[in-house]
């Protein structure tokens, strides 16, 4: 379906599939690279890797292996390279540059939907790379690619919202899904930014500066009902990034227990794709796995604190693994600003990336 611009306004999920993840063409407006000038678009934009100064860093692949962020790409046209610049990027990075503040102000005054596009699109390209990376860094292991491994139905769906600016498609609201936007800790000893996902989970953080975004693309909004009397009490400051990554993997944990998932449809109006949802007035939920929670939490969280977890880092480790520990809050119950702090007193030591830091994973009550 094409409109009078000569754009596919649908790219259906067999096509998706097709010419997408198993082909070549370009994710946004489904053209082949033969008689089109194709390019490479950075996974995590531009302006992110300048103004965080990431450009050399290096990212870790969900395989284990790195890559420097400037390499860190997938293939794209370049017309629609230069539109995601000017259409998406260019005012996103306009509010973030601006600071938290400035990111709730619009939020509340203006629309989230640029924000949740946005997250929709890093996370659609962090995972098209996976069909170019290796599940196992060892050849004898077998060659298949990460992304041989995941189901790409629900994908669609992500793919369908990050094209709807381009589509000119209609969005039902019912089917944002749960977004936090939340203060966080800046100290010299930790970076200012991060980025991790749960692919299977559909949540995703990242964290820019001042600011991070916590997001679950495909809920519409039931995590959130869900957690926010929970976290209301716990959330009392800027966040650590160890907190930041518990609150990514309670979100993951918390998606995974809702069992009457939304479902997500194209229909057309007067020539226009309309994107909406069915959902269930209440969405049932399972009880939740304690042990899915610790797998989480260990994946995500233990990678940060692991060299400054002082004597007890097994005992932390094992009281992650059961999930029943949290970064969040102090034995009182209250909102622990402790976090990542260094231990010693002296603070002006300058010798803080070597000196431990209040590692605060404790036992829930
Ligand atoms: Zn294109």
């Amino acid at each position: 379906m094409v409109d009078e611009k000569g754009r596919l306004i649908y790219v259906s999920g067999e096509r998706f599939r097709r010419d997408i993840v198993e082909g070549n063409c370009c994710f946004l407006c489904g053209n082949a690279p033969s008689g089109n000038e194709f390019t490479d678009e950075h996974i995590i934009p531009d302006w992110v890797l300048r103004e965080f100064s990431l450009h050399e860093r290096k990212v870790t692949l969900s395989n284990g292996a790195t890559l420097p962020y400037s390499q860190d790409r997938v293939p794209c046209c370049t017309a629609c390279n230069s539109l995601l610049g000017q259409s998406v990027e260019q005012p996103i990075s306009q509010i973030i540059k601006e600071g938290y503040a400035a990111v709730i102000e619009f939020i509340q005054k203006e629309t989230p939907w640029p924000l949740f596009a946005w997250m929709n699109l890093l996370f659609l390209k962090t995972h098209l790379k996976d069909r170019t990376l290796r599940y196992s860094l060892d050849a004898r292991q077998g060659t298949e690619k990460i992304a041989d491994f995941y189901d790409w139905s629900p994908m669609h769906h992500i793919h369908c919202i990050v094209r709807a600016y381009y589509t000119g498609a209609k969005l039902d609201p019912r089917l944002m899904g749960s977004v936090f936007i939340l203060p966080t800790k800046n100290r010299e000893w930790f970076e200012r930014f991060d980025y991790a996902d749960f692919s299977h989970h559909k949540t995703m953080m990242i964290r820019l500066g001042e600011t991070a975004v916590v997001c679950v693309l495909d809920d519409a909004c039931a995590t959130y009902s869900l957690l926010k009397d929970w976290f209301a009490p716990k959330l009392g400051g800027a966040l650590s990034p160890v907190q930041l990554r518990e609150i990514l993997a309670r979100f993951a944990h918390a998606n995974a227990a809702i069992r009457t998932r939304p479902e997500f449809h194209t229909t057309f109006e007067a020539g226009r794709p309309y994107i909406s949802v069915t959902h269930p007035d209440q969405f049932e939920t399972d009880p939740g796995d304690p042990l899915l929670l610790g797998k989480l939490m260990e994946h995500t969280c233990v990678p940060l604190v692991k060299g400054y977890l002082a004597k007890n880092e097994d005992e932390v480790i094992k009281g992650i693994r059961s999930g029943g520990w949290t970064f969040l809050i102090t034995p009182d119950g209250k909102f622990d600003d402790r976090s990542m702090e260094p231990l010693s007193s002296n603070r002006n030591s300058g010798n803080q990336q070597s000196s431990p830091l209040s590692n605060t994973a404790r036992r829930l009550g």
